[in-house]
């Protein structure tokens, strides 16, 4: 039995996903007392007796941060290299927890860092990987061109719709299943938010330069309602300068020709189609009403109608899939020739099914993860396409990352904003975060639209106060 001590000046929380990923529950103990003996900051005990060890006695060119965030990295160190030591585990993301390691290495270029201090920096201050190191140095180089908005003013749109055919067993978002007439309701809500903050964002000088549709699956919705939407879209906001538009079309039994055809007919010319697996039998596992023939049925459709601009993603880590079953998905999917494929480790949440079945299932998957994501990553380079984001989230199979690639010059500025958090993101309908960033003092505000639907139809008018206050005051 592993029994920590850290004093209660840190974030328990933090340093128990990171005691997590080396002990399951069970065989640790998390003290947190007001001061220790010998004015320590931490103590690793296993057994009754001590197993803290030194850690690294890197000095980093600069000093980045204030007093007390320091201590805390310093713990969390402590703390990981007497764990790793005593149970000869390595984490590939060392210390970090965070879901953005990709903004760490960004600030560092922008304060002037050398690559090679960057790369010193991350290994040793926060044991990552060299894997991770060069992952991510690549995903610097790949979008630093891309990460600086046009100006205070600008912004990035994001536009839900929170309905999908089936839920996947996966699922933490606001995804319903739709009765026509919750749809109607919702979009009659949904209008006057697009009102409201399309005529505000003029009237104070905002514009738009990315325009993002996810959801759940915007597909989802009937030709009509799709183009209505659409149209209400193209009125009632400033486009101009809208450098991108994408629309999630996500399952691909929502994909139909006069859909496509609609999108198209607005000049958008990026979708996402998401297969998550080629193999049946996982797709069946995972609540989906589709087969791989439909998946390929719904690209060529896209394509038909002449959507020039096609995202894919994909999961590595789903029920009972070996590391040759992604591999094989990965090899019928990158045929198609996709412009972006994302590959994303699954990731289960509390609100999932899969994880109120099996509450450990992230944890036991890691051995065959840490296969696929090898494997996934070689396979993606040699195919031609390059890492250009990538977010972790908590609970995720593995403790890996997400990775969207893409074909050289087809990267997508709203995934890469949104990630690097140096764009104000409005964010509209149910479950809609947006975030407005304040460049001088490098800080952000959030302000959320509630994520249950009917509450958000009900309350509409708090929505737009809401966006009103972070945004238009
Ligand atoms: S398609 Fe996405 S949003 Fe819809 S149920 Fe599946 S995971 Fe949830």
């Amino acid at each position: 039995m592993y029994t920590i001590t850290i004093t209660n000046q840190f974030p328990a929380n933090e340093i128990e996903e990171l005691i997590k990923m080396f002990v399951p529950k069970g065989e640790y103990e998390l003290n947190v007392e007001e001061a220790l003996a010998n004015a320590q900051s931490f103590s690793v005990v296993f057994d009754g007796e001590r197993i803290s060890r030194p850690v690294s006695d890197y000095d980093p060119p600069e000093r980045l941060f204030e007093e007390k965030k320091e201590l805390k990295n310093a713990v969390k160190r402590g703390i990981y290299t007497a764990l790793s030591t005593h149970t000869g585990k390595t984490l590939p993301w060392g210390t970090l927890t965070g879901v953005k390691p990709g903004k760490i290495v960004r600030d560092l270029k922008d304060r002037g860092w050398k690559e090679a201090e960057i790369r010193t920096h991350m290994k040793e201050y926060y044991y990552l990987s060299p894997e991770k190191t060069e992952l991510l140095m690549e995903i610097l180089h790949n979008q630093y061109p891309f990460a600086k908005p046009e100006g205070e003013k600008s912004a990035g749109i994001y536009l839900g719709i929170p309905f999908c055919p089936t839920r996947c067993v996966y699922c933490s978002f606001t995804s319903n299943i739709p009765r026509k007439d919750d749809v109607e309701r919702y979009l009659a809500a949904l209008y006057r938010e697009i009102e409201y903050v399309g005529s505000e964002m003029q009237r104070t000088g905002w514009k738009a330069d990315s325009f993002y549709i996810g959801g759940g699956t915007p597909t989802t919705l009937e030709e009509d309602q799709l183009e209505d939407l659409l149209t209400a879209i193209f009125r009632e906001f400033d486009l101009s300068g809208c450098r991108e538009f994408t629309v999630e079309a996500g399952r691909p039994d929502t994909i139909t020709l006069e859909k496509m055809q609609v999108i198209k007919s607005f000049g958008i010319d990026r979708i996402s189609i998401n297969p998550q697996s080629m193999k049946q039998r996982t797709l069946d596992l995972i609540g989906r009403s589709h087969t791989p023939e439909e998946i390929l049925t719904a690209f060529e459709t896209a394509r038909k109608a002449g959507i020039g601009t096609i995202n894919m993603d994909l999961i590595a880590g789903l029920p009972e899939e070996s590391p040759e079953d992604l591999m094989d998905t990965l090899e019928q999917v990158t045929a198609l020739g996709p412009e972006n494929i994302t590959i994303h480790t699954l990731a289960l949440k509390r609100a999932s099914r899969l994880k109120m079945e099996d509450e450990e299932y992230h944890l036991k998957h890691g051995d065959v993860l840490t296969d696929m994501v090898a494997k996934s990553q070689a396979y993606m380079k040699q195919a031609g396409y390059e890492p250009y984001y990538l977010y972790r989230q908590k609970y995720m199979a593995g403790n890996y990352e997400n990775v969207g690639y893409c074909l050289p010059g087809k990267e997508c500025l709203y995934n890469i904003r949104t990630m690097d958090e140096q764009q104000t993101m409005i964010a509209l309908g149910a479950g809609g975060i947006s975030k407005r960033y304040f460049s001088a003092e490098t800080r952000i505000e959030r302000s959320a639209n509630v994520s249950n639907f009917e509450i958000y139809i009900d309350r509409i008018d708090e929505m737009l106060n809401r966006k009103y206050q972070l945004l238009f005051a």
